[in-house]
């Protein structure tokens, strides 16, 4: 007997009638013998629905939005989906209860709206599992230190299901989703995308920050930490032992490693250019500092060497939608810092490869650049760590270049 955490996302439990189709996975698992505990996240297009009527709402007020209300409006979708999964289950003779962030607690950090698990208490849900019950837990919600609901961020039932997966000591952690594993690029851009077996914990961690948007960035983290046996399937398919789905596993649990794993790309990327900064010391401190102090993250940077030794131009990049408060915040002390002009360009895309390979094999930038070079397109900043290497390009060129590289690596499915 095994115990496991099913995790199921939007677009499987779209309708009654995939949730049956989900409940029927759970049932599978129950049948065989596993304690079963189940983690959803709302009915697809559901939170999309809900932010977008809170937004509206608070403009209606033209105020700010206060958090806690968009967490306590947000988080409702993935009440109604445990609920109804729940109604299902026991529908096919299973016991099942629905389990609400709050009401476990699964405690989180008070920020609201990209809240971080602290703690979760797991007593209770130990000795409904004992008890052969299945419980059906909230992805994405928490519970505040104020005592008000709070989500984790776009993405976090993944989260929660690792967290939950790491409390109660799963064996396992399936993650059921609407592709049949981890491909190395997003199957629905490249059609010649390869799923992969296996892929590293470190790999999948920044597949997942640089765009990747199969698994939130924060549950590779946590399933690294606590060593968490993730898996990525289909909850379309009944599992198949000929093609099962994609295991998240440590690097010497693969065996060969090629120099280029998988291709992420993110289009939610701006690009900020100060035109003749004054180069001297302390320009930069004080200009990052201010982009900090207003809670803009700084991605990317690039420093042109100075042509006449007083100037130089310095280019950054920001979320898309932190593009305005950056320009705002930078325009607002433009005689203090001393620069000529900002030109802000929310027209860019960042394309990342990644791979544990690259430490080994030498000429991986070499053939990016190449590649892009071969396509005409135009490298505008170019950032590296050990096993990856993002570049910013012109954001029409996206596909094109993802496909370009998938090729270039020899990741084709056919190759
Ligand atoms: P869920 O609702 O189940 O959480 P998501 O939409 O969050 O599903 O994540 C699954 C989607 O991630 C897939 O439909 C696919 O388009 C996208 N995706 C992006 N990159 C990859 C990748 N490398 N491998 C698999 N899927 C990817
Ligand atoms: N429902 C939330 C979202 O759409 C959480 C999730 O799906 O993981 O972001
Ligand atoms: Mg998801």
């Amino acid at each position: 007997m095994a115990r496991l955490v099913l995790k199921f996302g939007g677009t499987s439990v779209a309708d009654p009638e995939r949730i049956r189709r989900v409940a029927r996975h759970v049932k599978r698992e129950a049948d065989a013998g596993h304690q079963v505990a189940v983690v959803v996240s709302a009915m697809a297009g559901e939170t999309n629905r809900l932010v977008a009527l809170a937004e509206a709402t608070a403009l209606e007020h033209e105020g700010l939005m206060d958090a806690r209300e968009y967490d306590a409006i947000v988080a409702t979708g993935e009440s109604v989906a445990a609920g109804l999964l729940a109604l299902t289950l026991q529908d096919m003779g299973l016991p099942a209860r629905s389990w609400q962030g709050w009401q476990i607690p699964i405690r989180t950090s008070e920020v609201h709206g990209a809240a971080r698990i602290l703690d979760i208490a797991t007593a209770e849900l130990e000795a409904r599992l004992a008890q052969g019950q299945i419980p059906v837990v909230t992805g994405f919600q928490g519970l505040g230190p104020d005592q008000r609901v709070t989500t984790l961020g776009r993405g976090g039932s993944d989260t929660s299901a690792v967290a939950v997966a790491a409390a109660l000591r799963a064996d396992r952690c399936d993650i059921y989703t609407d592709v049949d594993g981890v491909y190395t690029t997003d199957p629905r851009i490249v059609r010649a995308a390869r799923k992969l077996e296996r892929v590293a914990y470190e790999e999948m961690l920044e597949m997942a920050s640089l765009g990747a948007k199969v698994l939130q960035t924060r549950s590779v983290e946590l399933a690294m930490a606590h060593r968490v046996k993730l898996q990525v399937l289909s909850s379309f398919a009944e599992p198949d032992a000929e093609n099962p789905g994609t295991l998240v596993c440590d690097e010497d649990e693969i065996v060969e490693h090629q120099a280029v794993s998988g291709i992420a790309y993110s289009r939610n990327e701006a690009k900020v250019t100060l035109v003749r900064v004054k180069d001297k010391p302390g320009v930069a401190g004080r200009i990052f500092s201010l982009l900090a102090d207003s809670h803009i993250n700084v991605d990317m940077i690039v420093q042109a060497v100075s042509a006449d030794g007083v100037s130089t131009d310095m280019t950054f990049t920001v979320a898309r939608e932190n593009l305005a408060k950056a320009r705002d915040t930078l325009n607002a002390v433009r005689g203090v810092i001393g620069y000529e002009s900002l030109v802000a360009d929310p027209g860019v895309a960042k394309l990342s490869v990644i791979g544990i390979g690259m430490r080994s094999h030498e000429g991986v930038a070499a053939a990016m650049f190449r590649t892009l070079g071969e396509k005409g397109i135009n490298i505008q900043a170019i950032s590296t760590s050990e096993i990856k290497i993002s570049v910013l390009i012109a954001d029409e060129y996206t596909e094109l270049a993802v496909r370009a590289l998938h090729t270039t690596y020899g990741l084709d499915a056919d190759s």
